[in-house]
């Protein structure tokens, strides 16, 4: 189907939330001391705004469904091999070979059997990517993550299989402050000796940034209200 709307600016916003990332960094003795990494959560978008965050010097992008991702990245990859895809949605069992073949990060590994899942996918294709576990760190029953209390045991068993797990990421509670929450993850990082803190979307990356993030994942502010 021809795209019919024009495609919004992204390169204007991009520019704004690294200026705004630079500040809120600077601004704080607890900010992360290496590169922020930049996620573009982009479900929902097509190609050509996702071609254009590229070009406007955007090189992580995350997605939510292995379908979705499926559908739409292998084109992009190819065409721009410098793109680094995470994955930062729920992950079944069953679409996990597909997601070791097409992600190049998982954030979403929040248990055990997905854990050995993902480990013995990666060794059979010969992939290792690097991964994080997140945290449910409202305790909501809804919510994919593993429990704070079950968070070390977890990145052990993960170490144990071999994972390169890097960090912990976290969605917090909607309607709840974040800073709590964003604290919270990053005193279990210490805990587990971890460095990465993927956390703070469009509503709160500053405070996430303040607060330690390496990684923020922005959706809205980048590529505008989703459809
Ligand atoms: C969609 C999504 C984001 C981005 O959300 P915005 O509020 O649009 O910035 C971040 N993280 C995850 C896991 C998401 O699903």
């Amino acid at each position: 189907m021809k795209e019919l709307t024009p495609i919004p600016d992204v390169a204007q916003p991009i520019a704004d939330v690294t200026r705004n990332i630079a500040k809120a960094k600077e601004s704080s003795p607890l900010a992360f001391e290496g590169n922020i990494c930049l996620l573009g959560a982009s479900k929902g978008q097509g190609r050509a705004l996702i071609e254009a965050a590229i070009k406007a010097g955007m090189r992580d992008f995350g997605e939510n469904r292995v379908q979705e991702a499926a559908d739409k990245w292998p084109e992009i990859k190819n065409k721009y091999p410098e793109v680094r895809l995470h994955c930062i949605g729920a992950l079944q069992r069953n679409k996990v070979a597909a997601a070791v073949a097409l992600f190049d990060v998982i954030q979403t590994v929040d248990r055990e059997a997905l854990a050995e899942a993902l480990a013995a996918e990666m060794h059979q294709q010969g992939r290792k990517l690097a991964c994080y576990v997140q945290v449910n760190t409202g305790a909501e029953p809804q919510k994919a993550g593993v429990s704070v209390e079950e968070t070390e045991a977890l990145v052990a068993k993960c170490r144990m299989l071999g994972l390169d797990v890097v960090g912990l990421m976290c969605v917090p509670p909607v309607g709840q402050h974040p800073a709590p929450h964003f604290a919270l993850l990053a005193k279990l990082a210490v805990e587990c000796g971890l460095k990465g803190l993927s956390m703070g979307m469009s509503e709160d990356y500053e405070t996430a940034v303040r607060m330690g993030a390496s990684c923020v994942r922005l959706g809205r502010v980048i590529f505008g209200e989703r459809a």
